[in-house]
């Protein structure tokens, strides 16, 4: 395998539609993914041994944008509500669960070969169904075959067929059967929620695009536990407030979609599921589905574990069993999506700046002290200020290079507020905050710094 250096990195992950051209705006796309390693936002997995296929590591700084984006659904989801309980289930489960879910059965991509290059690919995401995206040829391909993308490992130190366990493929299923304990240890009766952010794991069979498709990935999934004559309006609600959230984070409204199922998408206990699209540079694609998914999987649990998995409603004496409203994310595929929304050049005094328009709450680091000097009359008090602010907001500190570098680094990385500390605040007590959008700088007492970035960050 060449080194990542060598190639186009991203593209060691395979990925038929950044391969095959499809790509509507391929720099854009080139653009980011570079920015993303440069900066410590995204590297390879592995790289040291030449990278492993489809797996990446968040850096220094994509930790904190990963971190923003789970922490902004968390706050809208749970914190800012108070009909949402929040849940960490395990990732490796037992195969009772998979086979009550249908995932053990169903969770299966139709797998094709393409007997002229060798290539496989999925045959539900080919443009032509008929023609190998790789080789062109047509009529090359296998029949397809049903392949489950569930990892399955051994619980355990025999490798027998009672230690089998599965890393789980979404996150969802930890919630239905969590259900009763949540009902029995809180106040929560329907309609009401609950919600979990964690990794998945699929074994893709054609990962790519960057972290948009991997076989490790984090999701954001709530299930919304209502009366049945209801199913229908929480549906709709639920489209829309999560419609809303990446509008109120930032994501510009004609990047974004949002798309009902056709009948023949839906699966067979969804009676309605929409999907919110982002416009990515291969064009309109899935950051997040909303499923009306009627009382299956509660009835399945149900039924394979013989839990009553109802709600009892005393003052009517009615029992029954609630329906399922899921707005299910990508945590990995939606901060990928906030980077190519956020990605902006423009020329400055005849030089190209480069800078992400994050939202703050998104945004890695939210200010950066940056000493005039380094000489220790300034560094020393620009770093004291540095720590003061560190008790309220992600802060970098950097004293190296010009200042309009160091600018540009930060403009790089999105980070909103730039202070500079200079021979003058040592006179006046002040700083320069530099706002990274307009550029516009205004001079602040010291001791109002705290309460300002409060006040524009709110
Ligand atoms: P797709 O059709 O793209 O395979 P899906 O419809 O199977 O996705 P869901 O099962 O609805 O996806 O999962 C919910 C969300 O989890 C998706 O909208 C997506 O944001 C994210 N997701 C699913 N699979 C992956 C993956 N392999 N890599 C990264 N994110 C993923």
């Amino acid at each position: 395998m060449s080194s990542p250096s060598q190639v186009a990195w991203w593209a060691m992950s395979g990925s038929s539609d950044a391969a095959n051209g499809t790509s509507s705006s391929p720099e854009l796309f080139d653009k980011i993914v570079n920015l993303t390693k440069r900066r410590g936002f995204v590297y390879p997995s592995a790289e040291i041994y030449g990278g492993f296929r489809s797996t990446y590591d968040y850096g220094p700084v994509g930790v904190l944008l990963l971190r923003n984006v789970k922490d902004a659904w968390w706050r809208s989801m749970v914190q800012l509500r108070g009909d949402v309980f929040g849940l960490d289930a395990s990732i490796l489960s037992p195969p009772q669960i998979w086979e009550a879910s249908g995932h053990l059965a169903n969770f299966t991509d139709p797998l094709v070969d393409c007997t002229s290059c060798k290539t496989r690919h999925r045959l539900d995401k080919l443009e032509d169904p008929d023609q190998c995206p790789n080789c062109k040829e047509r009529g090359t391909f296998t029949e397809p075959r049903a392949f489950n993308l569930m990892f399955k490992t051994h619980a355990g130190p025999v490798e027998d067929s009672g230690a089998v366990a599965y890393l789980r493929p979404e996150t969802a299923q930890g919630m239905f059967i969590n259900f009763k304990n949540v009902i029995d240890t809180t106040r929560a009766k329907p309609p009401f929620g609950i919600a979990q952010v964690g990794k998945s794991f699929r074994n893709e069979i054609t990962p790519g695009n960057f972290v948009f498709r991997t076989r490790e990935f984090e999701q954001m999934e709530m299930e919304y536990f209502v009366h049945p004559s209801e199913a229908n309006q929480w549906y709709e609600y639920w489209c829309a407030e999560r419609f809303q959230w990446y509008l109120d984070h930032g994501i510009p409204a004609e990047k974004l979609r949002l798309r009902p199922h056709d009948e023949d998408e839906l699966s067979h206990y969804s009676s309605g599921t929409s999907d919110v699209e982002f416009m990515f540079p291969w064009g309109w694609d899935e950051l997040e589905g909303i499923a009306n998914r009627g009382n299956y999987d509660l009835t399945q649990h149900a039924n394979h574990s013989g839990e009553r998995l109802e709600w009892y409603d005393q003052a009517a004496n009615e029992r029954w069993t609630p329906h399922v409203i899921e707005p299910a994310a990508g945590a990995t595929r939606t901060a990928m999506a906030f980077l190519m929304a956020a990605y902006d050049e423009e020329e400055v005094r005849g030089e190209k700046r480069v800078v992400l328009r994050l939202h703050h709450r998104i945004a890695p680091y939210k200010v950066a002290v940056l000493p005039l000097s380094k000489k220790p009359e300034l560094s020393e008090p620009a770093q004291a200020l540095a720590q003061r602010l560190r008790g309220r907001f992600m802060t970098d500190y950097d004293e190296t290079q010009a200042i309009g570098r160091r600018y540009r680094r930060q403009d790089e990385i999105g980070t909103p507020y730039c202070i500079t500390f200079d021979f003058e605040s040592l006179e006046d007590n002040a700083v320069t905050i530099r706002e990274r959008d307009s550029m516009d700088q205004v001079r602040v007492a010291i001791d109002e710094v705290e309460s300002y970035l409060s006040e524009k960050m709110s």
